[in-house]
């Protein structure tokens, strides 16, 4: 069964989608061209977030994170053990060690006592610095940031939020304000891959913050470690741009975006009362629950 038809979506937004990739056909500025910038004002209006530096993916979103943190060798960095490999990877990647931290049982999502206890554990080992967190926000549910972002205070750790499965979807924070994915910790990254919650039709990603530095290091390490000029080469980075087609691309399924997700919570609704038939007529699964928000782990 296909979950996610990319054909059908396309034929959908067609017209708008191809008169955006012709704009830039005919405009030229293929690199960093004026439709990126719409996009990162786009995507900050919509998530919450005052600066938004778009990326070649979603890992090079969280690498890109990583080295503004400055996370380096001998560095523990906390992780889920239930994610795609690049939220893991990318640590190790910054030659830092990645500690894996269970799951709650019921949304996947990292365990904040499971989180606790493993950074506990390396502080009495003493061998790493814990430094820093990545949450992963999993099948459109962010991770429990209010408790997450509790601890990450206590130990005085940095907190970077992956969203790249978690996308449009919100929760309401410690001060019961609605909060989009994308728009907590200290940075917080997403991809475009085409088949996740907002994709384009290539590689494409993010990163989301709210504190102007990390803003400023993100887009001189996106283009070479750049510094006024992108001849002016004043650090060590990478070349991890989203193609101005991309972005093009992006612009007209971010608009659709709202009312994709509204469909998509009536599809999922239709499958849950489904479901609950399902269980009354097999009563020796009634026991079973349906995946719920912030039950303990
Ligand atoms: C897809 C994904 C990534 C990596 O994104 P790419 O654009 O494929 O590099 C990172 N984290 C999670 C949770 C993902 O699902």
């Amino acid at each position: 069964m296909q979950f996610i038809d990319l054909q059908a979506q396309y034929q959908h937004l067609k017209t708008k989608i191809d008169q955006r990739i012709a704009t830039v056909l005919n405009h030229g500025h293929y690199i960093m061209g004026p439709e990126v910038q719409e996009l990162e004002q786009a995507l900050a209006d919509y998530v919450g977030v005052k600066h938004v530096v778009t990326c070649a993916n979603g890992t090079d979103a969280l690498s890109l994170a990583l080295m503004v943190l400055g996370i380096k060798a001998g560095d523990a960095v906390f992780c889920p053990t239930f994610t795609f490999f690049a939220t893991a990877e990318v640590i190790s990647f910054a030659h830092a060690t990645p500690i894996f931290v269970d799951s709650n049982a019921e949304t996947f999502n990292i365990c904040p006592r499971d989180l606790e206890k493993q950074i506990q554990q390396v502080i009495q080992e003493g061998k790493l610095k814990p430094k820093a967190i990545i949450a992963v926000d999993l099948f459109g549910l962010p991770a429990n940031y209010p408790e997450i972002e509790a601890i990450a205070k206590k130990y005085n750790l940095k907190l970077i939020e992956d969203a790249a499965q978690g996308f449009g979807g919100s929760i309401t924070d410690g001060q019961g304000q609605i909060k989009k994915a994308g728009s907590f910790g200290d940075i917080a990254t997403t991809s475009f891959f085409p088949a996740k919650p907002l994709g384009c039709y290539g590689d494409g990603g993010a990163v989301f913050t709210n504190n102007d530095d990390y803003a400023d290091l993100l887009r001189s390490y996106r283009v070479h470690g750049k510094g006024s000029d992108k001849y002016d080469n004043v650090r060590i980075g990478m070349n991890s741009r989203l193609d101005t087609i991309q972005a093009a691309i992006l612009l007209e399924k971010l608009a659709e975006f709202p009312q994709e997700l509204i469909n998509r919570n009536q599809a999922a609704k239709q499958y849950d009362n489904e479901w609950q038939v399902y269980l009354k007529r097999h009563k020796y699964l009634q026991g079973m629950k349906v995946p719920g928000h912030n039950i303990p782990c």
